[in-house]
């Protein structure tokens, strides 16, 4: 398996679509397509010579005599393409019966099926993306918000790794300087350069620090808020989540590897999500707690980000209220007086929320629903989102790498501070180095970006 062979996929989803498009990159793209492709209606041979990069053309696919496919075939010739080697996307009529057929001919003519991501991975062998680049590429396509979009194509664009390479630059530069002082003392003077470098981790450290403080944003922004509903039996959890569910587009997705499965909806309210997840067979009766085991539904209330515990304000508070209450006020959560729209109960005492957000609320007409939102919002967002300018970490390994950039940065400014030898301190920073390299693929090993990007879809 060579980097140039060449490869080749279905690079749209196989629905009923009106078409698909299948990809070919490397060495005998054309070599390919001059078999099977027919130009225009005088069905003309495809001759690659006299075809210009970055155009499409329309014509026919044959095989064997029979014509597969009315299709256009656009064209990149390298290095100008997304992998930097020849690539060809035949747009194909939709149904996946035809683009399965291309493909399986382009297989017997030497292609090779691509391996999920592989298209992607090329672009990153061969220096047109980086990783981080690479990794937003994946984040675009799966995002489901507007702020997750934005904050995927600033990276995609480089954002993120400009601001990479601007602080390995600094420290590369400050090492260099301090190993051509040790190596040549008497052209580089060290005198006072610690202060100097100090300055420099310090503003390094700066920028480190931001990105990750970005992180507890990015997170939300990328992922969404994990949400629980919580309340006693006939509260109006379910009446709740139905009033989510029928304001906004929701996606359903099933959440397997729990002893049962579970639902989550993710439910789109402005710039970003909540995923809801729905443990409504947990908390159905008390019984039922007790046979599935009050650990089950703890486990849900300790990984849930956000918590809306629902009240029926039209009944007293009972033990059970006061005892869950208990429980989930150390996680942030939004206490929801539901069914204000009937008579709240005489012995109802509101007092044992103080200190939480409360809403009044109706299930029945939505009363409180905005309120909801905007809260939601003011918690996790806290009106501090600049997407447009501001860089956001969303991914858990620049998270983890860039934790470990600032400990080796901060190692070097206590020896700085304990006067330590120089050739100490470029041991730290070129550590820190190797860790930010990590972030934009430079200092990886092979396995890495495999796992990398064998997360992506096929074809991309
Ligand atoms: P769950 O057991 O907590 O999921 O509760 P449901 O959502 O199934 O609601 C229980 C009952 O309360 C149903 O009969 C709902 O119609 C009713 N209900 C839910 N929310 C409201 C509300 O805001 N006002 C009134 N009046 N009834 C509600």
């Amino acid at each position: 398996m060579s980097d140039s062979d060449t490869i080749a996929a279905i690079s749209t989803s196989l629905g009923n679509s009106g078409i698909n498009i299948v990809r070919i990159s490397g060495d005998d793209t054309f070599g390919i397509i001059g078999k099977i492709f027919k130009r225009g209606k005088s069905k003309s041979d495809f001759n690659i010579e006299d075809i210009d990069s970055h155009t499409i053309h329309y014509g026919y696919i044959e095989y064997n005599g029979n014509c597969v496919d009315e299709v256009m075939v656009s064209v990149f010739k390298k290095p100008n393409s997304y992998t930097r080697d020849d690539v060809a996307e035949i747009n194909c009529h939709g149904g996946s019966f035809i683009a399965k057929k291309i493909l399986e001919i382009i297989l017997k003519l030497g292609g090779r099926l691509a391996e999920p991501g592989e298209f992607s991975k090329r672009a990153f062998l061969s220096g047109r993306i980086d990783l981080s680049q690479a990794e937003a590429v994946m984040n675009l396509i799966s995002s489901k918000s507007e702020y997750s979009l934005k904050s995927s194509m600033s990276q995609m664009r480089g954002d993120l790794s400009a601001k990479i390479k601007d602080i390995r630059d600094r420290l590369l530069h400050d090492v260099a300087y301090i190993e051509s002082a040790l190596d040549d003392p008497e052209h580089y003077d060290l005198t006072g350069y610690n202060s100097e470098l100090e300055v420099d981790i310090r503003q390094c450290l700066c920028v480190i620090d931001k990105l990750i403080d970005s992180f507890s944003y990015g997170r939300v922004i990328k992922e969404g808020i994990d949400t629980v509903i919580v309340g006693k039996p006939n509260a109006g959890k379910s009446s709740l989540m139905n009033n989510f569910l029928n304001e906004d587009r929701a996606i359903v997705t099933e959440i397997p590897g729990t002893t049962r499965d579970v639902i989550e909806y993710t439910v789109n309210i402005g710039d970003i999500n909540i995923n809801l997840i729905d443990t409504a067979g947990i908390h159905e009766t008390e019984d039922k707690i007790e046979k599935i085991g009050i650990e089950k539904t703890l486990k849900y209330l300790s990984e849930a980000q956000l918590i809306l515990y629902v009240i029926d304000v039209s009944e007293s508070l009972t033990e059970r209220d006061i005892e869950l209450y208990k429980r989930i006020s150390s996680i942030p959560h939004i206490v929801l007086l539901n069914k204000i729209d009937r008579e709240i109960s005489k012995d109802f005492d509101s007092s044992l929320f103080e200190g939480s957000v409360c809403i009044y609320y109706s299930t029945f007409n939505k009363t409180g629903y905005s309120e909801l939102i905007n809260s939601i919002k003011n918690m996790f967002l806290n009106n501090e989102i600049d997407i447009e300018n501001e860089i956001y970490i969303t991914s858990m390994r620049h998270f983890e790498l860039l934790r470990k950039a600032k400990e080796s940065l901060t190692n070097v400014l206590n020896e700085i501070d304990n006067d330590l030898s120089e050739d100490m301190l470029t041991i730290d920073i070129m550590d820190t180095y190797e860790y930010l390299g990590m972030i934009i693929g430079e200092t990886v090993d092979e396995d890495l970006f495999d796992r990398i990007f064998s997360e992506f879809c096929t074809g991309k």
